[in-house]
């Protein structure tokens, strides 16, 4: 029958580009993985100046907020994992 010609050839180099990609999305993910690991052991040590809100920004230039309330002395970037101390 005709109009059924399959091109092969085309669709085997779609397979391989589209493995290609996938190979290419993991190594991404694998890399992102490390780096993760990698500032979760940096600790950032940040000294509180006032008693109100006090915007500071991490590292990684993740913003954040200290609100007067705060208790906590230490927490985790949302962004980075790096640990962030409190000092007051
Ligand atoms: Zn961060």
């Amino acid at each position: 029958m005709y109009g059924s010609y399959i091109n092969w050839g085309h669709i085997n180099n779609q397979c391989r580009r589209d493995s290609q990609r996938r190979l290419d999305k993991r190594m991404e993910e694998l890399n992102r993985v490390e780096h993760y690991a990698d500032s979760i052991d940096k600790t950032f040590i940040y000294k509180r100046k006032t008693k109100g809100w006090e915007p500071f920004t991490c590292p990684c230039g993740s913003s954040k907020q200290l609100s007067p309330s705060t208790k906590r002395k230490e927490f985790r970037c949302s962004q980075c994992g790096r640990k962030i101390i409190i000092e007051e």
